[in-house]
């Protein structure tokens, strides 16, 4: 009887230690850095030894600066420069400033009339005449590669993307050098001053 006792009590005792071994494991990797934030870190400043004190005290993810709140709490736990320890925390913070932001980010398709500048409805349809003042709310725009016409920013007979109007010749006189229909916006935005300088000396030539 006692013999048995005396096994489940060792067996008490191991499991207990092993329990307390992983619960030490788990703690030491929650304070592990790492890799990408360590190296996020060196490029701030962050020294071999500072980053072990980070460690030691604790912080291994991103989320584990947000605790510790500001630069000055940083540079007391650590010993960090101040600028430096500034530079982690700015980081470490980074998306939350951004988020309590007040930028307001307008929809892209948002219209807003030509004529009177009204805002258009959500369910706005290219082509549609403005709800405010009831001309077509859109710019009409030509089309470089089969002259049709029409507002939005795709031609409806050909689906050609709509250049702006300053840069129709240009446009075309690409569409005669043989580009691609959808080859010819893309060239004219990579386009420098320069080239599109000689580019309309060609069109005023003809
Ligand atoms: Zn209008
Ligand atoms: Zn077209």
């Amino acid at each position: 009887m006692a013999g048995k006792k005396a096994i489940k009590k060792a067996t008490k005792k191991a499991t207990r230690k092993a329990t307390k071994k992983a619960t030490r494991k788990a703690s030491a990797k929650a304070g592990a850095l790492s890799a990408i934030v360590r190296n996020i870190l060196r490029a701030k400043g962050v020294g071999d030894a500072a980053l072990a004190r980070l460690e030691a005290a604790g912080l291994g993810r991103r989320e584990d600066f947000r605790v510790v709140g500001d630069a000055g709490t940083l540079a007391e736990l650590t010993g960090l420069d101040a600028g430096v320890a500034r530079r982690v925390m700015a980081w470490a913070l980074g998306s939350l400033a951004g988020a309590g932001g007040t930028v307001v980010v307008e929809s892209p398709d948002m219209v807003t009339c030509v004529r009177c500048g009204a805002r258009q409805p959500k369910d706005y349809k290219s082509g549609d005449l403005c709800v405010h003042c009831g001309k077509q709310a859109e710019p009409v725009f030509a089309c470089y590669w089969c002259s049709a016409s029409g507002p939005g920013r795709y031609c409806r007979a050909c689906g050609a993307s709509f250049v702006s109007p300053g840069e129709l010749e240009l446009a075309i006189l690409l569409k005669r050098d043989g580009l691609p229909k959808d080859e010819i916006p893309k060239r004219l935005e990579a386009l420098s001053p320069a080239e599109k300088e000689a580019l309309w000396g060609r069109v005023h030539k003809r």
